[in-house]
């Protein structure tokens, strides 16, 4: 049997869209066949039944209502599926034969538009790469604002810098291979991977694609002269954009080279230890960073904060810049709070003209758009009181907003429809010809208001009733009850329409031919309305790159709004940046802790490192004493000093730096099949390999996941390195629990022994959480394993291994470890006598009688009876 006319069409055109799921639109409904329908069923909890399609056997289908696809789309892309939206094109009523259908659009996790796909606060970033020689060609885009920027690196910096853009997508030529750390990032995180024809990346291709799109006539007007990878990325990107979405995207109105140089290295492991914009543990925003400082107002404030954070500057006048901005805001609470009062209204101004841009604004966007214009004066307005070179900058670019929102706004009503061919959305008094037309059947409409009202005195039936549906138009309905109660019959003109469960529907002649005037001209002034809307879209339009710089420009001005929130809020300082090496701390703390925890009585402290003093300082302690926090907080310091925000100080001098390299935590990574050993020797040799005099380099435990001679060795060789090798030596914080590097660091001229400050209270070991010169004597693991609840007997035991352990001393003094006994000490499980008495020793001396009831005291000799009796 030969399918029928309809699947005919549909294999047509599911066989042109290879890897997408249709949504074949049929009347009301989107329908799914086949292997579509299973899968999405699944995913969307859809009953999944058959239909005969005329072939033989039938065809499973599942199919669900045209508005829910709101709801459905993101939900398929969300589980990594491209969705193909085929609609019908021409009107069914007009159609001959099948009605015809296309594919509208293609919605993939890196092109999605639509709001309920999207974080307001979060970019949609899709990236194309191609690799260039040994290094990598990339462009980025968001399809959902018009970025792009392209970029050629090294394959290193790729990676940084995908992974701090976090993509949802990323496009590449077929066959071509992903850098193996990309793709490991790819699979943690389900990035989508596109294949498209490699011709697409082809270098005529890509250059008529950017030639035509933005409308220049040589690559110098882009930037991209003698930038052959980046204009093949950059061409096949955009050519990829335009074919999902079937439009020009006249919102992308511009291109950026991206020069990582500009930006400080944060390589994937350190924005993930420093949980700058995501957490370590899933779900806990409240633990990154941008949770603390982010008190933007606007979703394009939100958006720039992340870029800013990820972004951290190298230049010290740059980052003077924005501090000097920040700085006069904290100074200034009442240009803040007007700050904050002419932003809430300004809408995403840059994904409004996404909207634009792509085709699918209505008159609710353009209108928001003024609204949100002539809110960007009112910034301007508040930043005319302020004197910080970029304010002025940032100022000068929203005076461009002026009257164009007011122009905008006096076009449209107050109330407006979601569809743009209905009408409504015009406001009276703005067009003189719309106004005659309406003003012709002015007197027909107010002749069918007020019918309502003539009808009721006429027949005597107060609550008699005008009705309107879209079948027969408008009708008058007169219930039994009413019927009953009626002066007089049913007048001679009414026509009975319908009978209803309650009473009948009449027309009359009079109001049909009222009914029919208004309807045709109905016809020709939605028409004129629509005419009015779409010149008014194609100005905001043309206003794109003016509306690009100002959305922009709402964007900064709101972050360092949100900095200096953030610094008046938590009490942060003003550092002062300078070129050159060294990072003076008085007083810091870690801005995460504090903010999560604002009853914590946290403990400042300092930090002193400089290229001809300490470089790098060992920092010993006890479990939970507060060397990790120590670690990060200085990270973060750094790290937000760069950013142009106050830091969680008391003061700070910092020296910019080129790199913050951590090793911090165990981050496993088993999932992709690596140990946390082999997770942390790949970080450090990350770090020794990259690291400059002018990096920051936090190394926790290093050593911790393998045995503690393997472990003690590696971290000894590292201590070495960092601090001998010219090239190699950057400020380091070096937290560790192997007491033996102590020695070591005594004999290096430019490392320093700090501890972090415990107090032995009898049993109980006090964390003092503070950084103190010199080293510590002692782990106390043995302390903290017994405060956290280990038996009593397990503690006891482990006391006598450590005491036997102790006696084949590690000895650092001559620059080596050296064991004094046999290499592998197989540890006599009975201890001779002298360590008993040690042991004994000990816990007599731990005793404490004065708090004892007589049955401890005397339980207690039983027990040192059974153990040391014998
Ligand atoms: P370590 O790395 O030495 O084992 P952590 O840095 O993980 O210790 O800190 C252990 C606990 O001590 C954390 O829960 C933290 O909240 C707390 N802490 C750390 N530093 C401080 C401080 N300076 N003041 C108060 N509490 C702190
Ligand atoms: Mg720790």
């Amino acid at each position: 049997m030969a399918v029928t006319p309809l699947m005919q069409q549909y294999y047509e055109i599911k066989k042109q869209n290879p890897g997408c799921i249709l949504f074949f639109r049929m009347g009301d409904f989107f329908e799914l066949f086949e292997d579509d329908a299973v899968i999405a069923s699944k995913i969307l909890g859809l009953t999944l039944t058959s239909r005969n399609n005329g072939a033989s056997g039938a065809t499973p289908l599942c199919g669900f209502p045209h508005h829910a696809a709101d709801r459905y789309v993101p939900k398929m892309v969300a589980a990594g599926y491209r969705i193909a939206i085929c609609e019908q094109v021409e009107d069914p009523k007009l159609a001959k034969g099948i009605v015809k259908r296309d594919i509208v659009e293609i919605i993939s996790a890196g092109t999605a538009m639509d709001e309920s796909n999207l974080n307001a606060k979060e970019a949609n970033y899709l990236f194309a790469y191609v690799p260039a020689e040994k290094e990598a060609a990339f462009a980025v885009a968001d399809v959902t604002t018009g970025y792009l920027a392209v970029c050629r690196s090294s394959v290193q910096a790729f990676e940084c810098e995908f992974s701090r853009r976090m993509p949802k997508e990323i496009v590449v030529p077929e066959g071509a291979e992903i850098p193996s750390s990309i793709m490991d990032m790819v699979k943690a995180d389900n990035v989508l991977v596109t294949q498209i024809p490699e011709f697409m990346f082809g270098e005529e291709q890509s250059r008529d694609v950017l030639f035509s799109h933005f409308k220049v006539e040589s690559l110098v007007g882009l930037g991209l002269d003698g930038r052959d990878a980046e204009t093949k990325v950059a061409g096949a990107l955009m050519a990829y954009l335009m074919d999902q979405k079937k439009s020009e995207l006249s919102h992308f109105t511009g291109l950026e080279i991206l020069n990582l140089d500009d930006y400080m290295t944060l390589d994937p492991s350190t924005l993930r230890n420093l949980e700058l914009t995501r957490p370590l543990n899933a779900d806990d925003y409240s633990s990154t960073l941008c949770s603390v400082l982010d008190h933007t107002v606007t979703a394009m404030g939100g958006r720039t904060l992340k870029d800013w954070v990820s972004h951290p500057l190298i230049s010290v006048s740059r980052i003077q810049e924005r501090e000097e901005a920040v700085a006069e805001l904290v100074q200034n609470p009442v240009a803040l709070d007007e700050l904050k009062e002419s932003l809430t209204s300004i809408l995403d101004m840059e994904r409004l003209m996404g909207r634009v841009g792509s085709g699918r604004a209505n008159a609710r966007d353009l209108a928001g758009m003024g609204r949100s214009l002539s809110q960007a004066s009112k910034v301007a307005d508040v930043l005319e009181g302020l004197r910080s070179s970029i304010f002025e900058g940032l100022r000068n670019t929203l005076e461009n907003a002026r009257g164009r929102g007011e122009e905008l706004l006096a076009q449209f009503n107050e109330d407006l429809p979601l569809t743009v061919r209905e009408g409504g959305m015009i406001r009276p008094g703005a067009n003189a010809e719309l106004d005659a037309m309406n003003a012709d059947i002015k007197e027909k409409r107010e002749w069918i208001a007020s019918l309502e009202g003539r009808e009721r005195e006429r027949l005597g039936i107060p609550s008699l009733k005008v009705g309107y549906n879209r079948v027969f138009g408008y009708y008058i309905e007169i219930t039994k009850a009413q019927m009953a109660k009626a002066t007089g019959p049913i007048p001679e003109e009414y026509i009975r329409k319908q009978t209803t469960v309650n009473g009948e529907r009449y027309i009359t002649p009079e109001m049909k031919e009222c009914e029919s005037i208004i309807s045709n001209a109905e016809v020709n002034i939605h028409e004129l309305e629509y005419r009015i809307f779409c010149s008014l879209r194609d100005r905001v339009d043309g206003w794109r790159a003016e509306l690009q710089e100002i959305a922009d420009a709402v964007a900064k001005v709101d972050t360092l709004y949100s900095f200096a929130r953030a610094a008046r809020k938590y009490n942060y300082a003003c550092p002062e940046v300078f070129e050159g090496s060294g990072i003076e701390i008085r007083g810091g703390f870690h801005p995460v802790i504090v903010a999560v925890n604002p009853d914590l009585d946290f403990i400042p402290n300092d930090v002193s490192l400089s290229p001809d003093g300490t470089r790098l300082m060992l920092i010993t302690g006890p479990n939970m004493a507060g060397k990790s926090t120590y670690l990060r907080q200085t990270g973060l310091i750094v790290l937000m000093a760069q950013i142009g925000s106050f830091v969680p100080a008391e003061s700070a001098r910092i020296g910019v730096v080129d790199r913050i390299f951590t090793r911090v935590g165990a981050s496993d990574r088993l999932s992709r099949g690596l140990s946390t050993f082999m997770v942390e020797m790949i970080e450090t040799a990350n770090i020794l390999r990259n690291a400059t005099p002018h990096s920051l380099v936090l190394l926790d435990e290093i050593g911790r996941g393998t045995s503690t001679f393997d472990g003690l060795s590696i971290a000894w060789a590292i201590v070495e390195t960092l601090h001998d090798e010219p090239a190699r030596q950057a400020l380091t914080l070096f937290a560790t629990h192997y007491h033996e590097l102590t020695g070591l660091v005594e004999s290096l001229e430019h490392a320093g022994n700090f501890q972090v400050a415990v107090q032995e209270k009898g049993d109980k070991l006090v964390f003092l959480h503070k950084i103190l010169a010199g080293a510590c004597d002692s782990s106390y693991g043995i302390h903290v394993a017994e405060m956290a609840g280990l038996p009593n007997n397990v503690v006891r035991r482990a006391r006598k291994i450590l005491l036997r352990l102790e006696k084949e001393k590690i000895d650092p003094s001559d620059g080596a470890v050296k064991k004094k006994q046999k290499e592998h000490p197989q540890l006599d499980m009975f201890a001779p006598p002298d360590e008993n008495t040690q042991l004994l020793k000990d816990e007599i001396r731990r005793l404490k009688p004065e708090e004892m009831t007589p049955m401890q005291a005397l339980q207690r000799l039983m027990e040192l009876k059974e153990n040391y009796g014998k």
